[in-house]
This record gives structure tokens, C-alpha cells and sequence, in this order.
């Protein structure tokens, strides 16, 4: 049965669009169409850390050889690590087994996943103004920025967080909080590196301070002659300090030396690394905003069965990125939205996304209440004597165990008839989101 006949829409063709294009096509779900708002594919930022969970997911696909020819190669161990005033190392979280975390430049990771997407499964430019639904004719009509409209029975909001799918259809006006971070995002060179720190940085490094921390990723890979550092800096602010009116926006190198002049030399040659590659002396600076895990993610059409809307990515499960998992879980909901959508057993899209939802919510708000603790622990205030004991990476690594030995494939075969067994949901324990997010 499942929904294999209907007009599956997807609002945006970021990672989490993209992600699900891949898997409505892996799926046979072949009336699938994504609308894009930008002209062209972009994905700007400092690359992207994907975790095995996704991993294992994308290689299922077939966008594995793609995306390994374009990312870093096994790097020695998930995430170290180091004190950042002293350079002293704190400890390290190995991987979990293969496949192992891959660090890629955004961009490359989104034509990976657009190598599988044939164009007649695409438009761009076609920025989603309004979503309406036809009682005449029993079907959705999305209407573009351009004036261009199309009709689509199933529609799937991947349109990030300021989704209009979401607060458009869904009518959930609730809106973004502040973490209390600010993230300076950019690219350094490892010929701009010591020989010493150019070594380090091949690893994934997180130099922890009060209140700031700043995350190095070793993007790409020599053989592709891709390979760079990617920096996100991770620092405390009040908003009150950001003037732009957009969430991302550029800044100068000064903004983000300020809160680390007193690091360790790895960092100051970062800052310098960051000077060198940038031509306007700027790099991006973004105010990082997360939602409250949310009650409602679908709805369904009482007068058409098998029509309805549903929200995935960070259009309704955004988290901070403390434990490198936005993207990985827009690409676990993407995989299994279309896996439910072929599989369910009859007609009712109610009881499908319902289950759908039941299956991924327990974990995408467990991930959302863990990535802010992670983060506290990540920026600790805490006095400097008790700095180098307060850290225990045995426990930070158990606290990523969960999140990357999921075995997706493994939970929906044990609900969905392509292994013929029944429905049956194993809950999660959650944690909530403080009301007020705020990251020390
Ligand atoms: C500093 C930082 C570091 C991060 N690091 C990681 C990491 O290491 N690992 C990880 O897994 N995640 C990470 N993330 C999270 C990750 O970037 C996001 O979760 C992910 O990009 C969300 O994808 P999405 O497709 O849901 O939304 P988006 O990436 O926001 O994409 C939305 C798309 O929809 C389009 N769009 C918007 N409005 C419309 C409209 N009206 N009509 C049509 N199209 C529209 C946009 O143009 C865009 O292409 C990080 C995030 C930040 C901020």
C-alpha cells in the first residue's frame, strides 16, 4: 500500500530537503518534487561534522563513495580535548566503530546528495509564499514568490528554522530563543599553520574556555586538495550586541579575537589563519537560536485521506549544535519519512505520520535537551583551578553513545511490513528544554 501514487511536495533543498529527496527516491517514491527559494544550491558555514548514525543512512543510499571522496579521511578520534590557555590536552572521545564521522565542507556534502537527484525532481528559485489547500479540486496549492504555483497532495516542510510551512500551515507561532551564544564561522589553511599545530588540527579539536569554547573540524582530504581547518567559535554574547537584522551575517576577525586573546598559541594562530583567508578581514557571525521540541508536527486532511503536511529538520527539531546532530537528524527523519510513506501498511497518511512522528520525536527531543547540556559543559564557567578535574571525557563519550549506535533501519523494520512485523514503538525518556535557554 503506503503512498507511492501521491504528489509528495518538499519545501527546501538544504541538507535536510536534500537528505529526504535522496531517500523518497531510494524508497521508489518517484512522484516526488523539491522546491528550492535560492537560484542556485548554497550551503555556507564552516563545514559540517555527519556522525555515523546519518552516515550508516547515506550509505545505504549509495552517496557514501561521493561524500568520502570529498570529506576528511578517519581522523584519529570523534572530538579532542585541550585546555585553552595552556594547549594542555584534557582528553578525547574515540569513535564508535565504522563508519566512522566524516567533516565536510557543506557545500560538497550537498552536491554528494544532489548527485542522486535528477533535475526533473527539482526547481529552483521558488521561494514558497503561501500553502493552501483546494476543497474544489482536493489538493494542496503551493503559491511561489515568482507568482508560478503547483498542486501537491503531501507536503513536507524541510524549510529551516524560520520555516513558512510551519508557520503558515501548521499555525505554530512559537518563536525562536537565543541561546546566549554567538558562533564566528570560517576556514583556515594548513599552510598558514606551524608544522606543530597543522598536525593537531588534522584531528577534531575543541578548545574548551569559560563560558567559550572554539571547535576545530579537518575538512576534506588531500587527495581531493580540499583539505582545511574549519573553525566555529562558539562565544557568549548579548544579543543586545548584534545589530544585523539577519541571524547570519559577517564580522571582523578582532570580534572573535577579543574573546580568545589570551588563548593558548594554536588558537592566535587560528585568529591569524582566519586574518589570512578572509580578503575583507571578515568572517561570517551568526546568533545561534533553538525552539522548544514541539507537540505538533503534521496535519492531515479530514476530506482527502492521503493528503496532509509534515515538518522535519530544523523547521521542527532544531537543536544547538553541541553534538554535531541538526543535519544527521534531518537525514535519519528524512530516511524514515520516506520509508514510512512507502511502507505503511493501507491508506490512512494519519496513522502513518502519527507513527512517524511517535518514532522520531522521543529522540529528536532527547537530542535537543542533551546538544544544550553538552553545550554548558562544552563552555563551562567554572574556576580555573578546578578546569583541567571538572572534565571527564568517559562520561562525554557515553553521552554521545546513544545518539550515534542508533540503528534506524533496525527500529523501523520492527514497525513497518518490510520485515512483516508489527507496529511496536520503544520509548525514549526525555528531558526538557528549560524554558529559557541560556548557554554559560
Ligand atoms: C554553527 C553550527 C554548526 C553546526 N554543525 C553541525 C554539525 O556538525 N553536524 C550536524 O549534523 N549539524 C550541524 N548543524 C546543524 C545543521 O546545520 C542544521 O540542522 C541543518 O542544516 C538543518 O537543515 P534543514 O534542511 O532542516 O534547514 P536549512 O539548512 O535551514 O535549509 C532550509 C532550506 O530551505 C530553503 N527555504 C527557506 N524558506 C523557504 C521557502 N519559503 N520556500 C522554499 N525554500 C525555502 C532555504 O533556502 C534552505 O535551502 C550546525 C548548525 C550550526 C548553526
Amino acid at each position: 500500500m503506503g503512498f507511492a501514487d501521491k504528489r509528495i511536495a518538499i519545501v527546501g533543498g538544504g541538507l535536510g530537503g536534500m537528505a529526504l529527496a535522496n531517500s523518497a527516491l531510494y524508497a521508489e517514491l518517484r512522484n516526488v518534487h523539491m522546491y528550492e527559494a535560492a537560484a542556485q544550491f548554497t550551503e555556507v558555514g564552516a563545514g559540517v561534522n555527519i556522525t555515523r548514525n546519518a552516515n550508516r543512512l547515506l550509505d545505504a543510499m549509495g552517496v557514501g563513495p561521493s561524500m568520502l571522496a570529498k570529506s576528511s579521511r578517519d581522523p584519529p578520534s570523534y572530538m579532542e580535548y585541550r585546555h585553552y590557555r595552556t594547549g594542555e590536552f584534557l582528553g578525547q572521545i574515540d569513535e564508535f566503530g565504522a563508519p566512522t564521522s566524516r567533516q565536510i565542507h557543506r557545500a560538497h556534502l550537498l552536491e554528494a546528495l544532489k548527485e542522486n537527484v535528477p533535475d526533473a525532481h527539482v526547481s529552483l528559485g521558488k521561494r514558497l509564499q503561501s500553502l493552501e489547500w483546494s476543497t474544489a479540486k482536493k489538493e494542496y496549492t503551493l503559491t511561489f514568490v515568482d507568482g508560478t504555483t503547483a498542486a501537491a497532495d503531501i507536503v513536507v516542510g524541510c524549510d529551516g528554522i524560520k520555516s513558512v510551512v510551519r508557520s503558515q500551515y501548521l499555525g505554530l507561532g512559537d518563536n525562536p530563543i537565543y541561546s546566549g551564544q554567538m558562533v564566528y564561522r570560517g576556514y583556515v589553511s594548513y599552510d598558514d599553520l606551524t608544522h606543530e599545530t597543522a598536525a593537531l588540527l588534522r584531528k577534531t579539536v575543541n578548545f574548551r574556555g569559560p563560558r567559550r569554547h572554539v571547535l576545530t573540524l579537518p575538512i576534506g582530504n588531500d587527495e581531493a586538495k580540499n583539505a582545511r581547518v574549519g573553525i566555529i567559535g562558539f562565544m557568549t554574547e548579548p544579543l543586545e550586541n548584534w545589530t544585523s537584522e539577519s541571524w547570519l551575517s559577517t564580522a571582523p576577525v578582532d570580534d572573535m579575537y577579543e574573546h580568545v586573546k589570551d588563548w593558548t598559541g594554536a588558537v592566535q594562530e587560528i585568529v591569524e589563519g582566519l586574518r589570512k583567508g578572509s580578503a575583507d578581514g571578515k568572517i561570517l557571525k551568526q546568533a545561534l537560536y533553538v525552539r522548544e521540541p514541539t507537540a505538533k508536527w503534521f496535519d492531515v486532511r479530514p476530506d482527502a485521506p492521503g493528503s496532509g503536511v509534515i515538518l522535519i529538520g530544523d523547521s521542527v527539531h532544531s537543536t544547538l549544535p553541541h553534538q554535531g546532530q541538526g543535519a544527521c537528524q534531518a537525514i535519519e527523519s528524512g530516511f524514515a519519512l520516506a520509508q514510512v510513506l512507502r511502507y505503511w501498511p493501507d491508506s490512512n497518511l494519519g496513522a502513518a505520520l502519527q507513527y512517524f512522528q511517535d518514532l522520531r520525536k522521543p529522540r529528536t527531543d532527547r537530542i535537543t535537551s542533551s546538544s544544550y547540556e553538552t553545550g554548558k559543559m562544552a563552555s563551562a564557567d567554572i574556576p580555573e583551578e578546578q578546569w583541567a578535574t571538572s572534565f571527564n571525557p568517559t562520561v562525554v563519550r557515553e553521552r554521545m553513545r546513544w545518539v550515534m549506535e542508533y540503528d534506524l533501519m533496525g527500529e523501523l523494520a520492527k514497525g513497518l511490513p518490510i520485515g512483516g512485523d508489527e507496529v511496536a514503538i520503544e520509548e525514549e525518556t526525555t528531558s526538557e528544554l528549560p524554558a529559557a535557554v541560556t548557554v554559560c
